[in-house]
């Protein structure tokens, strides 16, 4: 099995690329998925949350209120700290529980972690894809997906660490500056990089 961290800015396409990887025959983890996952009606995640941040950040339906939490933590470096080691651990468990599932030793396994690089991950796998595209372009698509003004969009860019940081560690960069159909090229050949590095190239591409 080789084990790939998949990471790149907000909105910068890491789930297209999660998608087409999973197409090629890799199975991904996706660890938005998890954290959703971890705090679900019933869950011990959800239940360590509402002890520290109280029931207020429920729904009337039970499941959390994910708006009023982000606006409890959005500017409360201690509070955001105090959930982040609520969720992370057990996303990291449950990452660790799927995986552990895995008998083909030739398994493709691509972590999906919007921040890898800021939760000091990136030595973590056997090699790591950063999804990479010019600021502008970023901008843009995440002002059209979420609607959202250029200032938000921006500050929710400027939250992150930078393209830099993000590259200085990648073993593989996939540029998504173009259309889809390119992206689907240039996640195609990624594919093709981490099958030789498997040890196994030509094997199992289904493609
Ligand atoms: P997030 O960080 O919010 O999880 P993400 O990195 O997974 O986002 P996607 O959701 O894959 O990014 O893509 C962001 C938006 O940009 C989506 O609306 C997607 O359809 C669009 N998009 C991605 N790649 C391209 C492309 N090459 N051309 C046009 N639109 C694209």
């Amino acid at each position: 099995m080789i084990r790939v961290g998949l990471t790149g800015g907000i909105a910068s396409g890491k789930s297209a690329v999660g998608e087409l990887l999973r197409q090629h025959g890799a199975l991904v983890i996706d660890s938005d998925q998890l954290a959703r996952d971890v705090v679900a009606p019933g869950s011990a995640g959800l239940a360590a949350v509402i002890e520290r941040f109280g029931a207020g950040i429920l729904l009337p339906d039970g499941g959390l209120d994910r708006a009023a939490l982000g606006r409890l933590v959005f500017s409360d470096d201690a509070a955001r700290a105090e959930l982040n080691a609520i969720i992370h651990p057990r996303v990291r468990a449950a990452a660790t529980a799927i995986e552990a599932q895995v008998s083909d030793p030739y398994a493709i396994v691509v972590h999906m972690i919007p921040l890898l690089v800021e939760t000091g991950q990136q030595d973590s796998f056997d090699a790591l894809v950063v999804v990479d595209v010019d600021e502008d372009t970023q901008r843009a698509r995440l002002m059209a997906r979420n609607d959202l003004t250029e200032d938000e969009a921006q500050a929710r860019i400027d939250a992150q660490v930078s393209r830099t940081d993000r590259l200085r560690v990648a073993d593989f960069v996939i540029r998504n500056d173009a259309g889809l159909e390119e992206l689907a090229e240039r996640a195609h050949a990624v594919w093709h990089e981490l099958l030789k590095r498997r040890g196994q190239q030509g094997d199992g591409c289904g493609c």
